[in-house]
């Protein structure tokens, strides 16, 4: 696939126009530059801030049915230019291309469920409050909190953006949405689609560029009416500190350190067959990657044996090959931490029961072996940092207490899994560990119904489902007397 040299990076108030930010937009596996996208900086962020100020005024009073119409067009255009967005992401993500596909099928069914919620809105408007007492009615209205701004990581574009674009709209928000630098093409496509869908001008704003020039002062407009982040815990600090200034609302999905729970009883074929899919889907580049396994000491041998042979036979290869199960690392830098990563654990005394290297077979691009350890020090970096690659520590444990335990000595929180054959054991260790998604004897499926966050540092709030959209409302009381 070819790209224009430049492309525009500003989509504010219906208009595409670049900014003075050169950002260079690389394939990871080839390294080769694919274009530079031209962004924005503060002027920008004001600019679009404007433009959907001014738009919030006649967007917030439109019906439900009216948004759900647009965002059922939105969802209509992702789905015609679909294999074309697949495309986008594999080339600007290193990801293989049925990922890929799975990405662009959840946006598609992530509109089409917002479509639904705010085509409900309108018969919940203005629901009565039971009151004790026969002096007072009261009624609820949900109102748009008002105009907002979005900042998305790189490692599901349009999958991020898409959990808060969707609810935002749905809601009567507008919205400035600030992609990763890394992989602004999806986004500048999914823009495109959205230019065509019958939104007003200004409901939907589009800064790219770095998370200095653009993210910073996003963060801290006084007249956002909330800030919805996902990214790392070190940059989300940073942006609840900004928004805390002027006491914006914030929503926070941010880093994770998941365990898979392989109990005694467990299929061995199953619970490695997850193991993988968790730890080495995307490359690892996930926030619910499976970054531990802890096998019942019963199983360990017989798991490790199938766990080497099954992560060593993982075809890595280039996003497009037919063959592909899993493609590049996104860039130099996140290839350069997860080495890092690498050698430290193996400094701290953790060994390495297969991979840690590049594959032979791939001399260029940001490609590594699907990498496994054993015996990794609690106290070390691999056991208890967020590695975001394919990497994957295992440890036994020698009862369900010890496993529960050691699954929640974390400071993230996100999502869990547990592989066994007894549906109320399943359940019980489900209920104890402190995450907010737990799999049982299921791989990583998530649904726009249900919803996504997590316990402790991993999240504030929690997307998909009403929850999403109640991020994005006001929730305002009329009392009247009789
Ligand atoms: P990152 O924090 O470096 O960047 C995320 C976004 O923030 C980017 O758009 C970036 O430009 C912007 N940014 C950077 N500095 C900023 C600043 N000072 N002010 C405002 N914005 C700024 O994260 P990343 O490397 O792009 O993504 C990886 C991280 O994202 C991982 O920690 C991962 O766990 C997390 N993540 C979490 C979820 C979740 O749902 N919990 C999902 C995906 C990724």
């Amino acid at each position: 696939m070819t790209f224009p040299t430049t492309l525009d990076g500003l989509y504010i108030n219906g208009q595409w126009s670049a900014g003075r930010e050169h950002l260079r937009v690389i394939n990871p596996a080839t390294e080769a530059l694919l274009t530079t996208v031209i962004g924005g900086d503060e002027r920008a962020v004001a600019q679009a801030v404007s433009a959907a100020t001014e738009a919030f005024k006649s967007w917030s009073q439109t019906t439900g049915a009216e948004r759900g119409a647009i965002l059922r067009n939105i969802a209509n255009g992702v789905r015609n230019g679909r294999e074309h967005l697949m495309t986008l992401q594999s080339s600007n993500n290193g990801k293989p291309l049925f990922e890929a596909a799975i990405d662009v099928d959840d946006v598609i069914a992530t509109f089409e469920y917002y479509a639904e919620l705010a085509e409900g809105l309108d018969a919940q408007q203005d629901s009565n409050v039971p009151l004790p007492s026969d002096d007072f009615s009261a009624r609820l209205r949900r109102e748009p909190c008002g105009v907002v701004g979005l900042i998305v990581p790189w490692n599901f574009p349009m999958v991020t953006t898409a959990w808060k674009l969707a609810p935002a709209l749905a809601a009567g928000c507008c919205v400035v949405l600030k992609p990763s630098e890394v992989t602004p093409l999806p986004e500048l496509e999914l823009a495109a689609i959205m230019a065509e869908s019958g939104l007003p001008n200004g409901v939907f704003n589009l800064v790219c560029g770095t998370g200095l020039a653009v993210g910073a002062p996003l963060s801290a407009d006084p007249r956002l009416a909330k800030i919805s982040f996902t990214g790392s815990n070190a940059v989300g600090v940073q942006v609840m500190q900004r928004a805390a200034e002027t006491v914006k609302g914030v929503s926070l999905e941010l880093g994770g350190k998941s365990s898979l729970l392989v109990l005694a009883d467990a299929d061995i074929d199953l619970a490695v067959e997850l193991a993988c899919g968790g730890a080495f889907f995307n490359a690892g580049q996930m926030c619910s990657a499976t970054s531990r396994v802890l096998v019942a000491e019963a199983l360990e041998e017989q798991f490790l044996i199938r766990l080497q042979k099954r992560a060593q036979a993982i075809r890595v290869a280039d996003p497009f090959d037919p063959e592909v199960e899993m493609g590049a690392l996104v860039n130099q830098a996140q290839y350069q931490r997860v080495l890092g990563h690498i050698d430290r654990g193996l400094s701290a005394g953790a060994k390495l029961l297969c991979g840690g290297h590049r594959p032979e077979h791939l001399p260029r691009g940001y490609f590594l072996q699907p990498t496994v350890f054993t015996d990794v020090p609690l106290d070390s970096a691999l056991w208890c940092e967020e590695i975001f690659g394919p990497v994957l520590c295992v440890r036994s444990f020698s009862s369900e207490t010890e496993a529960i335990a050691l699954a929640n000595d974390s400071q993230f929180g996100l999502v869990a899994s547990v592989v066994t054959r007894d549906v109320e054991t399943a359940d019980c260790v489900a209920n104890a560990l402190q995450a907010g998604l737990v799999w049982l004897n299921a791989p990583q499926v998530i649904f726009p119904q249900a919803a996504w966050g997590g316990y402790k540092q991993s999240s504030i709030g929690r997307e998909l489902g009403p929850w999403g959209l109640a991020a994005f409302q006001e929730i305002k009381h009329v009392i009247r007397a009789v």
